[in-house]
């Protein structure tokens, strides 16, 4: 063929300095797109003629001295005319709708999303000073051609020397870009983008050795056996009976580098309405407070697209790990496409619903797995309900309870067995270690203690409350807000209120102490410190958002206990030192049930003690 001389379009002047710029932040998907042509230029060969096909493979070559990235595979190749259309005009027309696209998206927030999209072959421009292509085509009588280009813009075609079928991509590296000759570098991209692309790729780094030739005498050493850096049949391919528990862990273990197993998984396989695999996995929480930082890979026909699309995937199953396949998803798509798609919209609905069904099924069929995973999912079952209408509907009866004896129950048992002795009510602990004498008062009545002390338990129960049908009276309280139900029902004499507040008031120092005379049903505790519900939880959320400053003041009461023998004394006796000193000392034991004291306030609890020890010591 004689040279051609060519402009690939009368717009690329503009486009291309566009591409290069709006791209900056997301370079690496050059090897993406040009790695994924590769490998369908080979399942094309593989649909036309399989057994041709058979044992080809994309290869990765990087020529440090040449300053040379080459791309070679054997598929199909392509003839002049093929070249013209697909490179010259249907690739860059690709570039130009790109920008049409996503140049209007200007805001910084979509860039990121932006530059996980391909923009097809000329994304080598962006690390490129000069690339050419060498192909062959696989059809009879076709002959291999020659395409070059410095910018993208401006190109020339000629006869290549090339006699295998199939095409080599080589990219002149640019002397800004050269990480991209960089074995680590490019091999990590490769990892990410093409892990499970269905076609064999090889990295090769050509040494100088390697075209030196070998030294004499030597015994030229066995290459190792060359491993492609992809899995082609990733697990998730394959039919889920098809599968091991083994296999399951160590595809978790390898995609995600993690060396704990996960919980459990879901494996999605679907075909119609639309195509769709994957596997999602339930992680182990890494600390024990709820941190969880999932991850969730999505693939189009094995090519990965991005982390975390929230489009797709439901915002609160990102606290999941998993692989995502949907087969239809184009690469090339823009966030609006995204946000108002159905198709989209129907996949997430999907992924959702699953999650839903693995959850209710294993509590259904097996509550006691469930269970042992009640402490690793909860926290993720709480976030979903709350964030999700549809999967708190189908998740809301599979909640669970874990209380202070250790067992689990749904609010239906609850309400089953602790009815009698409450009124629409489940109590609570945050901190089963510091309101253990609080706990008790409802243990020891045979009222089971939720344990609700994780960070989003804050907001849940709220949430639980708030959503329950208008008609509701269902609360939560926690041990110390709540005395109904230690109320005892027995008659006790009356007591002076007037004179135990009077006393109460002075030694908490504060005139506008709330005190309140009750018959409770333990008569060993003296008095208890109550805290409202409403204004401690208000309090709990403005220190989880870090907002402490609109905190309003606690509001406490103090409960006195009118069959407690100690309160009966201090009411019948006449003020003097000793009921002062008594006074004060019962106050500070029931602040130090709650929480540790004031430094100032312990020295001088202390002090006091020794001088009960004292007095208690001369009688
Ligand atoms: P897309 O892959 O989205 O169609 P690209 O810009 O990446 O767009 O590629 C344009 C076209 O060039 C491809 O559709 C294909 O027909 C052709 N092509 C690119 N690379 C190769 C290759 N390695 N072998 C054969 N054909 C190729």
């Amino acid at each position: 063929m004689d040279p051609i001389k060519g402009s690939v379009s009368i717009d690329a002047q503009n486009i291309m300095p566009i591409i290069k710029k709006w791209l900056y932040s997301d370079k690496d998907i050059f090897i993406r797109e040009v790695v994924s042509n590769a490998c369908d230029a080979i399942t094309k060969l593989r649909m036309v003629n399989y057994q041709l096909a058979e044992n080809c493979s994309v290869r990765v070559e990087i020529d440090k001295a040449a300053k040379e990235l080459r791309f070679i595979d054997d598929g199909v190749g392509m003839t002049e005319d093929e070249v013209r259309t697909n490179i010259n005009q249907v690739a860059f027309s690709g570039a130009k709708s790109f920008l049409a696209e996503y140049a209007k998206e200007e805001d910084k927030e979509n860039s990121g999303i932006i530059g996980h999209f391909g923009l097809g072959f000329y994304s080598v421009f962006m690390v490129a000073d000069k690339v050419s292509i060498d192909t062959l085509s696989f059809r009879e009588g076709a002959k291999a051609v020659r395409w070059e280009s410095e910018d993208g813009m401006e190109f020339t075609m000629s006869e290549s020397g090339r006699t295998e079928r199939g095409t080599t991509i080589t990219l002149h590296i640019c002397e800004a870009e050269e990480e991209f000759l960089d074995v680590w570098r490019v091999r990590e991209v490769l990892e990410r983008y093409c892990s499970f692309m269905s076609v064999p790729i090889y990295l090769d780094e050509i040494k100088d050795e390697d075209v030196k030739v070998s030294g004499e005498g030597e015994e030229k050493a066995e290459a190792p056996e060359k491993r492609p850096i992809n899995d082609t049949q990733p697990l998730y391919t394959k039919a889920p009976q098809d599968c091991t528990d083994e296999d399951y862990k160590a595809f978790y273990r390898k995609v995600f580098r993690e060396y704990e197993d996960p919980l459990f998984w879901i494996h999605l396989n679907v075909d119609y309405p639309f195509k769709l695999k994957g596997i999602l996995y339930f992680p182990k929480l890494k600390e024990q407070f709820g941190g969880i930082e999932g991850q969730i890979k999505l693939y189009s026909g094995q090519v990965f697209v991005a982390d975390n699309i929230k489009e797709v995937i439901p915002e609160f199953l990102m606290l999941l790990k998993g692989v995502i396949d949907c087969a239809d998803f184009p690469l090339n798509v823009s966030r609006s496409f995204l946000q108002n798609d159905g198709y989209v919209r129907r996949i997430s609905t999907h992924i959702t619903k699953k999650v839903a069904d693995k959850l209710t099924g294993m509590f259904k069929t097996d509550r006691e797995s469930y269970e042992g995973f009640w402490p690793d999912i909860h926290p993720f079952i709480k976030y979903g309900i709350m964030r999700d209408e549809k999967f708190a509907e189908r998740m809301k009866d599979c909640v669970l309870y874990k209380t202070t004896a250790g067992k689990h129950m749904t609010l239906e048992e609850y309400k089953r067995e602790n009815g009698g002795k409450l009124e629409e009510k489940m109590v609570y602990t945050t901190d089963a270690a510091r309101q253990d004498a609080a706990i008790r008062l409802f243990t020891e009545r045979g009222i089971d203690v939720a344990v609700l002390d994780q960070a989003i338990d804050v907001n849940f129960v709220s949430y639980m409350e708030y959503s329950a049908k208008a008609d509701s009276k269902f609360r939560f309280c926690r041990v110390d807000a709540e005395l109904d139900s230690l109320v005892s029902e027995e008659e006790v004499g009356a007591l002076d209120g007037e004179k135990l507040t009077g006393l109460f008031r002075e030694a908490a120092g504060k005139d506008d102490l709330a005190v309140e005379v009750k018959a409770l049903a333990n008569e060993t505790i003296p008095l208890m410190l109550i805290e409202d519900e409403q204004t401690r939880r208000f309090n709990d959320m403005g220190r989880l958002y870090g907002r402490s400053e609109f905190n309003m003041p606690a509001k406490y009461s103090v409960v006195l206990n009118s069959r407690s023998k100690t309160i009966r004394k201090l009411a019948e006796r006449e003020k003097d030192e000793r009921s002062v000193l008594l006074t004060r000392q019962l106050y500070d034991l029931a602040e130090l049930s709650r929480q540790p004291l004031e430094a100032e306030q312990m020295t001088e609890f202390i002090r006091r003690s020794m001088e009960i020890v004292d007095i208690a010591a001369q009688l």
